[in-house]
């Protein structure tokens, strides 16, 4: 007996949580937050029993995909959470700073002190092109999914009543081009495949030109005398962007230019990426090889304290400055854009996609008029927004992923919304094949 059951991220894209029975096992792969308009259902109960989990396979750091990890742990899971060990590394500073946050507001999902426990299961390392086996009858490996460092996608193969059996969960899968990660791996066989479906019905566009126009956009913006403010994800968009920078270091296009990285998470993710030079693509590898940090330059100054950040202010004159949160909503660059918008000099460049209804998505979608903290401000800076930086594939990468796969019964979308999901599924059925099936919340798949 073998059955899937979705508890997150099934018509939705965030809170990833999918169980799997097989036998007498019971694992779960990812326990992720529920985010933006669904955050209301992590204070709703699992749907399973907690203590009963016998295994959970993590894919990678992202919040959507651990954030309730602390939450299962107090509720009663006490088994073995394997993972890469860069998604380890990443886990512990990404939990901890979401404790920190959720510690802040009036109804905590955990706190803190929650966090440790959880951490201590982990440690059950599993790389790339390893093969582990669970309970002699299930063996699982990973391939990198090429959506950040540490990601990967999973393969469970085992025996149900005499029948060999496969399924692949894709995890987050990023585009065939990454600037600074390595790129996907393909899986060639698998009966039952789980593919995330965030992009389903677009094409980015292409990493070139949004390169060119990053670069550009910030050029035209310090070649006036303009501050430069970029909400950045601390985890990979920021590693990306500095790696990018560092280029321009490097053609003398910022001398005199300081870049502030204004992040204490951000400046402790960058710090742990380079403990794993083995994950990075070729061009960083070669400037590690020369012994360079590819993310360091001499224009970068880092601020960690909150009275270095303050004293950014105090520097007049062309600046680029690098904060968090991605979406504006929380951390410091808000402080940022309410000093820097109101003057028409300077650029918001926004580097990453921007979630409806969050303060990002007001500002780069053109609102003039906006409230910062409480003080209403009026923008007459210039807007930017590059959009081929993703690190989720598009829909001809998702439907080249599945394509490759062999001996596929059937192929099941989760992680995405309704207008992606059944985009995606025609194209699928149109495409590559007949059988395929848009995950429901709570739904009980027999395979
Ligand atoms: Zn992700």
């Amino acid at each position: 007996m073998a059955y899937y059951k979705s508890y997150g991220a099934a018509g939705e894209v965030t809170g990833s949580c999918h169980f799997l029975h097989i036998g007498k096992i019971r694992i779960l792969i990812d326990c992720g937050m529920f985010q933006g308009a669904e955050s209301e259902m992590n204070f709703e109960p699992f749907g399973f029993e907690p203590s009963d989990i016998d295994y959970l396979i993590v894919t990678h750091a992202h919040l959507d995909h651990i954030g309730r990890i602390p939450l299962l742990v107090k509720k009663g899971f006490d088994q073995k959470i394997i993972s890469t060990r860069a998604t380890y590394s990443i886990a512990q500073l990404m939990l901890r700073n979401s404790a920190g946050i959720l510690e802040t507001k009036p109804k905590p999902l955990y706190t803190l002190n929650d966090v440790d426990p959880a951490l201590d299961l982990f440690g059950t390392f599993l790389e790339c092109g390893q093969t582990m086996t669970l309970d002699e009858n299930i063996k699982i490996s990973f391939k990198n999914a090429g959506h950040i460092l540490g990601s990967v996608s999973v393969k469970l193969e085992f025996f149900d009543e005499g029948i060999e059996k496969s399924i692949v969960f894709s995890g987050d899968i990023g585009q065939s081009e990454r600037i600074i990660t390595s790129p996907i791996e393909f899986w060639d066989k698998a009966n039952y495949v789980f593919v995330e479906s965030t992009y389903g019905l677009s094409i980015h566009e292409k990493l070139e030109i949004s390169i060119d126009s990053f670069k550009e956009q910030i050029l035209q913006t310090i070649g006036h005398g303009g501050t430069v403010v970029i909400p950045s994800f601390a985890l990979e968009r920021t590693q990306e962007i500095l790696f990018l920078l560092k280029q321009m270091s490097e053609e003398n296009l910022l001398t005199n230019i300081p870049v502030y990285l204004d992040s204490p998470l951000a400046i402790n993710v960058t710090n742990t990426f380079m403990d794993y030079p083995e994950l990075f693509s070729d061009d960083v590898k070669k400037i590690i090889q020369n012994g360079e940090n590819p993310f360091d330059f001499k224009e970068l100054i880092k601020t960690y304290s909150k009275a270095e950040s303050m004293q950014i202010n105090t520097k007049h004159g062309p600046k680029i400055i690098i904060a968090g949160s991605g979406m504006c909503e929380g951390g410091r660059v808000n402080y940022h854009l309410v000093r820097y918008l109101e003057d028409k000099a300077n650029l918001a460049l926004f580097v990453g996609y921007q979630v409806e209804s969050t303060l990002g998505r007001k500002i780069s979608t053109g609102n003039r008029d906006v409230s910062i903290l409480g003080t209403p401000v009026n923008i007459n800076a210039k807007v930017g927004y590059v959009s081929g930086f993703s690190a989720h594939a598009d829909q001809k990468e998702l439907l080249e992923w599945i394509d490759v796969i062999e001996d596929i019964y059937c192929v099941y979308l989760i992680h995405g919304d309704v207008p992606q999901l059944e985009t995606l599924k025609g194209k699928i059925k149109k495409e590559l094949q007949e059988k395929v099936h848009i995950v429901k919340i709570g739904e009980q798949i027999h395979l």
